[in-house]
């Protein structure tokens, strides 16, 4: 059943509305080369969406990438024009390619080719929101994409989005999804300099997060992960959760909402503590399980207190601090989830310790609770 009030207020874990964008590399093997098992998987799982109520938009790239490969290009031309005449001619073999793919599933994808020009004036923007409402009430799956034929070289900065990072980012503000998913060849967001993983969740977007995204390098990719995360930034500021995944992995929309991942999810930001408490539970995949005693489970069930080592007995799974992870009392039950400020390994160092001994432990620490009040939901 589709749940009916909206996520921002942290009532349920499956979205009203959400916007999908796909890459070219996820829908096509090598320079426009359609991959058809990919397709198929993605549309058995957006139909699978939206079998629960959730409406589902679409924006896809592709155009310019299958227009080179019908064109027999190797590489993506530089010249603007030459880029237009391509999406002309992928664009066609875009929208055949998705209908043949929500075919199976008894679903009609409808195009909408937009530019900025479109959002920017106030009439065009609300028509086009009437339209992609109208076309959701018909049962359909709107697939936007820029319209670059139309985005001419001279006027390129005015007209263009860019990249369909920007647009998908635009389309979920515009339509007021809930949920933004972007699916690349990138399995989401990866903490170069510190663990080599991918990060679960980013709470809000700062320089260090910026200064982790590197640029695209495919031949037929346009953004990377800079635009990625810049998109992020938009959509999260207009209270849109947003997950950065890759679109190879199985099953990844339906993980993804599932809060299981894996991707990097951005909580929307802005909004009060409650609220962004319920993202963090619902949209990340816990790292492991911090098991608690018996008297910790009313302490933090119905007294509303953090965390604090003395109740904690061990940890199971390997994180490091800063994770999400589950609460679990004796009966191994998880009641509840949070944001660990220790890692695994320090976990049996602290456990059932005192406050003091904590303190003489880590000296330079200024919170010691194991997941402080702020940091933690009960499910
Ligand atoms: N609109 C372009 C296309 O369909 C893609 C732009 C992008 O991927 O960012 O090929």
């Amino acid at each position: 059943m589709a749940p009916s009030s909206s996520l921002s207020q942290g009532a349920q874990s499956t979205p009203r509305r959400v916007v999908v964008k796909l890459g070219t590399g996820v829908l096509t093997t090598g320079i426009g080369r359609l991959d058809p098992a990919r397709i198929a998987g993605l549309c058995a799982q957006l139909a699978r969406l939206r079998a629960t109520g959730c409406e589902v938009i679409v924006v896809s790239s592709g155009a310019v990438g299958l227009g080179m490969g019908r064109l027999g290009l190797a590489k993506k031309p530089k010249e603007v024009t030459k880029k237009q005449a391509c999406a002309a001619v992928g664009q066609s073999l875009l929208m055949e390619t998705w209908q043949r793919g929500f075919d199976p599933h008894g679903l009609t994808v409808a195009q909408v080719l937009l530019t900025r020009e479109d959002l920017r004036a106030r009439d065009r923007f609300l028509s086009v929101k009437a339209t992609l409402a109208q076309l959701v009430a018909y049962g359909t799956i709107p697939i936007i994409n820029e319209n670059d034929t139309v985005s001419a070289a001279e006027i390129e900065a005015m007209l263009k989005f860019g990249d369909n990072d920007t647009l998908g980012a635009m389309v979920a503000g515009l339509v007021e999804a809930q949920v933004l998913i972007i699916l690349s060849t990138a399995p989401g967001l990866i903490d170069m300099k510190g663990t080599g993983q991918i990060v679960p969740v980013v709470e809000r977007i700062t320089a260090e997060i910026e200064a982790m995204a590197g640029g695209t390098t495919s031949e037929t990719a346009t953004g990377g992960m800079i635009s990625k995360i810049s998109a992020a930034k938009l959509a999260t500021k207009s209270g849109c959760g947003v997950f950065i995944a890759s679109g190879a992995e199985p099953d990844i929309v339906q993980r993804l909402l599932a809060g299981t991942g894996p991707g990097t999810f951005f909580v929307p930001s802005g909004l009060p503590l409650e609220a962004r408490k319920r993202w963090l539970a619902f949209y990340q995949r816990p790292a492991g399980t911090i098991f608690v005693n018996e008297c910790a489970v009313p302490v933090l069930r119905d007294q509303g207190r953090s965390l604090l080592a003395i109740g904690v007995t061990h940890a199971k799974g390997e994180f490091g601090p800063g994770a999400i992870v589950n609460i679990a009392g004796p009966d191994k039950r998880v009641f509840a989830r949070g944001k660990s400020g220790y890692g695994s390994e320090e976990i049996p160092g602290i456990a059932e310790k005192r406050g003091d001994a904590v303190a003489a432990l880590y000296p330079q620490r200024k919170r010691l609770e194991v997941v402080h009040r702020n940091d933690l939901v009960l499910l």
